[in-house]
């Protein structure tokens, strides 16, 4: 890749789209984000992103779509499948049959893949982030869901569907019976995602607090926040017992809005995990945060997915 070339990664969610435009060293040029709009057929909002992206070039790097210098677009969306470049049915965005990938490619002239969010994040930390020297390790965002990305073996891990691993919705043995919003019962979203977390902070106190509020009162030895981070660190190093056991993996990398409760958490979590784990892995997996953002990890992931895919990295 050229120091002159640019990519553009981008997340669509549920609530909100973010637009990224990097250049090539994963530096991060122009940010935007906008409400994503509910309708059945995106190509009308593809097409406002793409003038939008049009003008993000233009002011940053004096080109326009359709330049030689824009290596592509990497989308991530719920339930995209990198394989076929479609979403067949995304519930939360109104979405069926969408080839959102040639949609990309159309619109914004250039390269394109999409893939899901989780997925997404762990590419980028693996390029640029907290993942770069690890050939195994497992990305798990914490936030209003949660989710897995896996690298194995310096690759991300897909499987057959394309979702790649699907952590959030790991069974964790539990004396509480709480639904996850998959329909399941006792996943580790139940009790991990900001909603779950709020949840356990509600039946332990009897109060109402931000994840911000338990990561302060923790730091200032507040022994009821001591009581509920032991708690969900507990939840959490039981999934990882089992995530370890099954690939090995150096590392666990943690992104999404509940990272922000940081090296503090990840310590508990640790100690549980080393507590739990099978004796080959005492001792010598790292719980560690996401480095590139806890809330743009997966825009990172689409430039990085782009770039490598371009360049066979
Ligand atoms: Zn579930």
């Amino acid at each position: 890749m050229k120091n002159d070339q640019v990519a553009i990664g981008i997340d669509i969610g549920g609530t909100n789209t973010k637009i990224g435009l990097f250049d090539h060293a994963g530096v991060l040029l122009s940010y935007r984000t906008h409400p994503t709009p509910k309708a059945s057929d995106p190509a009308p909002f593809i097409d406002q992103l793409a003038q939008e992206c049009d003008q993000l070039l233009v002011s940053e790097c004096g080109f326009h779509l359709g330049d030689s210098r824009l290596v592509g677009v990497g989308a991530g969306a719920p339930m995209a499948n990198y394989f076929t470049g479609r979403v067949d049915n995304a519930p939360n965005l109104g979405w069926r049959n969408v080839p959102l990938r040639d949609l990309f490619a159309e619109k914004f002239k250039t390269n394109a893949v999409i893939e899901n969010d989780a997925n997404l994040a762990a590419v980028g930390e693996k390029r640029w982030g907290a993942g770069k020297d690890f050939s195994d390790f497992i990305l798990i965002t914490l936030g209003t869901g949660v989710g897995t990305g896996l690298i194995l073996n310096g690759k991300l891990y897909r499987g057959f569907n394309a979702l790649g691993a699907e952590g959030g919705h790991l069974i964790i043995p539990h004396d509480k019976q709480r639904l996850c919003s998959c329909g399941g019962l006792n996943h580790l979203e139940s009790y991990l995602s900001a909603k779950g977390i709020k949840q356990t902070i509600t039946e332990l106190t009897g109060e109402e607090w931000t994840i911000e509020k338990l990561g302060v009162e923790f730091k200032n030895g507040n022994l009821r926040a001591q009581t509920i981070i032991n708690c969900i660190a507990q939840e959490l190093a039981t999934g990882f017992v089992s995530i370890a056991v099954l690939f090995g993996p150096q590392a666990f990398v943690i992104g999404g809005g509940v990272s922000k409760l940081g090296d503090p958490f990840f310590a508990v979590v640790l100690r549980k995990f080393d507590e739990l784990v099978h004796f080959s892995l005492k001792g010598k997996v790292r719980i560690i945060g996401a480095s590139l953002s806890s809330d743009k990890g997966a825009i990172y992931g689409g430039a990085a997915h782009i770039i490598d895919e371009v360049f066979q990295a």
